[in-house]
């Protein structure tokens, strides 16, 4: 994928910028064709909403509330608001989505909920960190601890295992917690651990899930998933206050039951999980750069030097160095091509060749 460029003449190689780059795939984009065929009723009560909601509840096996919303940020930081009263807070890593990429969405829709930070490696909570910063203190002058977020895949590309969310669960359980899950990517871990849906949401003690739709192949859309059916009380009115209840619903709405379906929603997901395996595993066979996280999900974090990545924006190769420990990103997506991680890695070879 190129586009033009004002840069003398390099074309610029968005390709692993950001699994949202890519576009809506086919069983996405037929969904949507077929549910444009005709009229429907408006802010989601339509069939298409009413069959998604099912498909959802059948993959995780489980009777949950469902709804729709029209990004990441928006599913988030409702969800977060419906779990606190703003004189709460809700502990998340210090490279949470939540914290550093939402603009102080949760706090502003939660009325002020404090949003607590804590350490750990490859982008997890360290439980040690989440029990000493719930525990520190308990009286009135402290926000009180009543939220823990986790992101799943993490922002550095890991992924928690079984275990380790059980683990989550049972200290949030222990400590009266509600467990919030940002699963922008949370495709990606499935296929990655290989396991039902069910095994590291419910049934590992997470109330929500922020379930992504947009960088797995949608045109638009994050569905958020209430397995603690009490807390998605009045949620409906969030979204409508937010300005997040669509009026054609059926179009964010009738992807997920194509993509559902069909499989798509996973296969989608190991595609992008294995291209960043490849990456990995080709890169690891140079000098002069450095994986930085395990690969577990489709992002690949580099290390190299300043002007080894110098040299390969020269290439035209565009991609963000903020997130993360500061390394370059490259991130696959459903639609990376075997093609372009082969001319990536040509071009990292070329940069740190100088
Ligand atoms: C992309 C992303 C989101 C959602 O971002 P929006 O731009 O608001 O849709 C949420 N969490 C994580 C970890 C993400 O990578």
């Amino acid at each position: 994928m190129t586009t033009a460029s004002g840069n003398e003449g390099v074309q610029l190689k968005y390709n692993f910028a950001s699994d949202n780059y890519a576009g809506i795939c086919n069983e996405a984009w037929r969904s949507m064709e077929a549910a444009n065929r005709g009229l429907a009723s408006s802010y989601g009560d339509d069939l298409w909403t009413a069959k998604a909601c099912e498909r959802v509840r059948e993959l995780f096996e489980i009777d949950c509330e469902v709804f729709f919303v029209f990004n990441g940020t928006a599913a988030n930081s409702l969800a977060l608001a419906s779990l606190c009263q703003s004189y709460h807070s809700i502990v998340c890593h210090e490279m949470a989505h939540v914290e550093t990429d939402e603009c102080g969405a949760s706090e502003f829709f939660s009325n002020g909920t404090k949003v607590l930070l804590v350490p750990g490696a490859n982008g997890k909570v360290s439980l040690d960190a989440v029990e000493h910063t719930i525990s520190r203190r308990s009286d009135i002058h402290y926000p009180k601890p009543k939220a823990l977020s986790v992101t799943q895949a993490t922002e550095l590309g890991t992924v928690y295992s079984v275990a380790e969310m059980q683990a989550v669960g049972e200290l949030a359980k222990r400590h009266s917690l509600h467990v919030h899950m940002d699963g922008a990517r949370f495709a990606n871990a499935v296929a990655s651990l290989n396991v039902e849906p069910k095994e590291i949401t419910w049934q590992a003690g997470v109330d929500v899930l922020t379930f992504g739709g947009t960088k797995n192949g949608f045109a638009v859309g994050e569905a958020v998933v209430f397995f603690n059916k009490e807390l998605a009380f009045e949620f409906d009115y969030r979204c409508k206050q937010a300005g997040q209840l669509a009026s054609k619903m059926r179009f964010l709405t009738a992807p997920w039951i194509g993509m559902l379906e069909s499989g798509a929603w996973l296969t989608n997901a190991a595609h992008a999980n294995n291209c960043a395996r490849l990456l990995e595993s080709e890169v690891k066979k140079l000098a002069g750069v450095r994986v930085m996280f395990e690969t577990q999900a489709n992002s690949v974090f580099l290390e190299m030097a300043p002007a080894a990545l110098e040299a390969l924006r020269g290439l035209g190769w565009h991609f963000y160095t903020f997130i993360g420990s500061g390394g370059a990103r490259f991130m696959c997506s459903w639609d990376t091509k075997i093609d372009d991680i082969a001319e990536l890695v040509r071009d990292i070879r070329i940069a740190l060749a100088g």
